[in-house]
């Protein structure tokens, strides 16, 4: 037991050194913070997937088989099968990461990582778009691995897809962003009018 409570210790000041790291694309300005405080989650790997409930406890290990990932059933349930290398998930990522300029980030978890970090201190609208489209994307496909897991309620890849841009949209719609041709552009995109939009230039 003191091997195991050492580890965990360790483990947690591991992960505040390197949270400096990313924490600029998970805590920004006009973020969803139930997204964000997700995000953070699945940046330390702290949500309880089967994989990790399993590896604590041996006596359950014994009794019953690895439990699957309950939107492919191909697959072990972990946070790197299931943001977003699960084929349900990977199907959901491939139709909203268009909707952001990151259409070329395949659905490794690590990749879209990497992505984020290299444009963490961008203030540009895309980029904004970028880090709200990740971070709902992935609190709904936990949201819905555990409807599927707790309450038998399974949604197909286009109404996770249409669920994650509609609340991308309505942050937008409610957000302040600078009046400019290129702001406005991407707010048509979403179809979104630009009255909604603060006009800085008075
Ligand atoms: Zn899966």
């Amino acid at each position: 037991m003191s091997d195991f409570s050492s580890s965990l210790a360790w483990d947690s000041i591991r992960a505040t050194e390197a949270e400096v790291d990313w924490v600029k694309f998970v805590w920004f300005s006009q973020c969803i913070p139930r997204h964000a405080f997700h995000m953070w989650l699945v940046m330390r790997g702290k949500l309880l997937t089967q994989d990790k409930i399993l590896q604590w406890d041996l006596s359950r290990r014994k009794s019953m088989n690895m439990m699957c990932c309950v939107l492919c059933y191909a697959n072990v349930d972990s946070h790197e099968h299931l943001f977003f290398e699960c084929g349900f998930s990977s199907q959901v990522w491939s139709l909203v990461r268009s909707k952001g300029n990151k259409a070329t980030v395949d659905s490794k978890w690590s990749n879209i990582v990497d992505w984020l970090r290299d444009r963490a201190t961008s203030k540009s609208a895309d980029n904004y778009v970028s880090r709200l489209i990740v971070a709902a994307t992935a609190y709904t496909i936990w949201q819905e691995r555990n409807a599927r897991l707790f309450k038998n309620h399974a949604r197909p890849p286009d109404t996770v897809r249409n669920l994650i841009l509609s609340i991308v949209r309505y942050k937008l719609m409610g957000v302040k962003l600078k009046n400019t041709d290129r702001v406005r552009k991407l707010l048509e995109s979403w179809e979104i009018h630009s009255d909604g939009v603060i006009d800085n230039g008075g």
